[in-house]
């Protein structure tokens, strides 16, 4: 339990190191430590913020259409 544990933490800091968009939303540059939870795509993450706010733009562009 401790052991894996261990890894898991060392993953992670490797993970932080490595993929540094995966930590930070990529419209508002907030880290995930700033702003709390950030939906993952494919090599770009988005915070809930900028996620409603893209979820308004989408509405509005709909609306005028
Ligand atoms: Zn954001």
């Amino acid at each position: 339990m401790y052991n894996a544990l261990e890894k898991t933490s060392n993953l992670n800091n490797l993970n932080i190191n490595n993929l540094k968009s995966n930590s930070t939303c990529s419209f508002c540059r907030t880290s995930k430590e700033d702003i709390g939870e950030l939906a993952m795509g494919p090599g770009d993450s988005i915070c809930s913020e900028c996620l409603e706010f893209g979820t308004e733009v989408i509405k509005s562009y709909s609306i005028k259409d």
